[in-house]
């Protein structure tokens, strides 16, 4: 099934209780000095408590357990995409004066599933932490080599399809 199919017979019922904010939204914003850009899923208000959520659509496998915990072969992955959503945080911040309630991942393949986590003041504060100081690391650098970690590397990583490191890691293999 085509994504889009997929979308279009999604059941929205549920969203009569929500505002949209945007879809795809474009979120620019600063850490320290520095300016960022960013394209939020879909951010809602909800219409009941007047609170923000972020979502965001996930290929990737539902990670949770049925006790809650994160699958063992989902943790880093569900680390990185939460740092990414704290960000996000971040910019709704700026733009709106107020922290989401939740972050919500849509595993779209994997039947729909809706993933959430409750925002946490002190996850958040820990993510912008280290943002800070890997911004700090990486302006101290005078030259960037690549860490190739396979698993970032094949799904994660934005810059997959035309790294010359990764592809020259490919050809070693072969
Ligand atoms: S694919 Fe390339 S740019 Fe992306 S993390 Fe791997 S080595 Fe770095």
């Amino acid at each position: 099934m085509l994504l889009a199919d997929y979308f279009a017979s999604l059941d929205i019922d549920w969203l009569k209780d929500y505002e949209i904010l945007g879809v795809e939204k474009e979120v620019k914003f600063k850490l320290d000095e520095y300016d960022f850009i960013g394209y939020i899923d879909l951010l809602l208000r909800d219409k009941r408590d007047n609170k923000i959520i972020i979502i965001d659509h996930k290929s990737s496998e539902y990670p949770f357990k049925q006790n809650g915990e994160v699958k063992k072969n989902s943790l880093q992955g569900f680390e990185l995409y939460k740092k990414q959503m704290y960000l996000y945080c971040h910019a709704v911040y700026q733009m709106y004066g107020e922290f989401p309630k939740e972050i919500t991942w849509n595993h779209f393949k994997d039947g729909g599933k809706f993933a959430t986590i409750q925002f946490s003041k002190d996850d958040y504060d820990k993510t912008i932490k280290w943002f800070k100081d890997t911004l700090k690391i990486i302006e101290s650098e005078n030259e960037y080599e690549p860490t190739q970690d396979y698993f970032y590397c094949h799904n994660l990583c934005n810059f997959r399809s035309s790294c010359e490191y990764k592809n020259m890691q490919e050809q070693v293999n072969t």
